[in-house]
């Protein structure tokens, strides 16, 4: 897909689990290390990066020992509240070998929803961006329940774009994009390149589509999509099993799925 990606200035990367972790719960570091080098790069020349990443449950349950079978609401936020600690030591270490200072943003829906929350976090999350300092956010675990809970880090990332008003929305999962059925059972699947709207047609084509460790599947990656687009914000899903896959965006040509914004800044 071509892209005339000088356009995009603020930019909201989401990260999955599934691209983060090993199987293990472990981190992947390799992975990590070419996603931080690559944002960084991104970051340096003039972009502004906020990075919604996801893999808290998973790098707490790789250190403490809940079992997994039996695992309940509350170990998984006693499990965030550790991974989460893991997670931003590691981004604040490799970013700062780049010279990048980054910041914890911890939201829940109640922030997103309420205006009075939402404009602080909008608000600091803007002076943040002005300082040249990149957001690490993620949804804070460990105190959401089902009332302020947002469930899925998609929709956390589009909740985000709409906030900080970003140009562009990029969703790296372990799929490299919506395809015309599930490529896991249907072998004749074609990716498609461009989602112009996402109508009847397209959501079906998601259907049964998920990701192997991630909460999220196809689903809530094209509700996500459909949120950004109503607030003028195109969406790209890239394969994040090689982070590097970011730069083909800005270089003018990638592999994945681009939905277009509604209205707005157009794709
Ligand atoms: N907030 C969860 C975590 O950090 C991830 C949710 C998601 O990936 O959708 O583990």
């Amino acid at each position: 897909m071509k892209i005339d990606g000088s356009r995009f200035k603020r930019i909201v990367v989401k990260v999955g689990t599934s691209t983060l972790t090993h199987s293990s719960g472990f981190i992947n570091i390799r992975k990590i290390d070419k996603l931080v080098s690559c944002l960084a790069d991104l970051h340096n020349g003039g972009r502004e990066i906020i990075l919604v990443s996801s893999g808290a449950v998973s790098c707490g349950l790789a250190r403490v020992g809940f079992p997994r079978e039996t695992l309940t609401p509350r170990q998984k936020q006693a499990a965030a509240a550790v991974g989460q600690c893991q997670l931003i030591d590691m981004y604040a270490r490799r970013f700062a070998d780049y010279g990048c200072t980054i910041a914890q943003v911890l939201l829940t829906r109640n922030v997103v929803d309420e205006p009075e929350l939402r404009a602080n976090a909008g608000g600091t999350i803007e002076l943040l961006l002005e300082q040249r300092v990149i957001p690490v956010v993620n949804e804070n675990d460990t105190v959401s329940n089902e009332q302020i809970r947002i469930g899925s880090n998609d929709t956390l990332a589009a909740a985000v774009a709409v906030l900080v008003r970003a140009d562009l929305l990029i969703n790296m999962s372990d799929v490299d994009g919506l395809y015309s059925a599930d490529p896991r059972s249907d072998p004749g699947a074609t990716l498609l390149e461009y989602v112009e709207k996402i109508d009847e047609r397209i959501i079906a084509c998601a259907k049964g589509a998920g990701t192997a460790r991630g909460t999220g599947g196809m689903k809530t990656k094209l509700e996500s999509a459909q949120t950004a687009a109503e607030a003028g914000i195109p969406m790209i899903i890239l394969n994040g099993a090689d982070p590097g896959i970011l730069y083909g965006v800005f270089d003018g040509e990638f592999r994945g799925t681009l939905f277009a914004a509604e209205k707005g800044k157009s794709e």
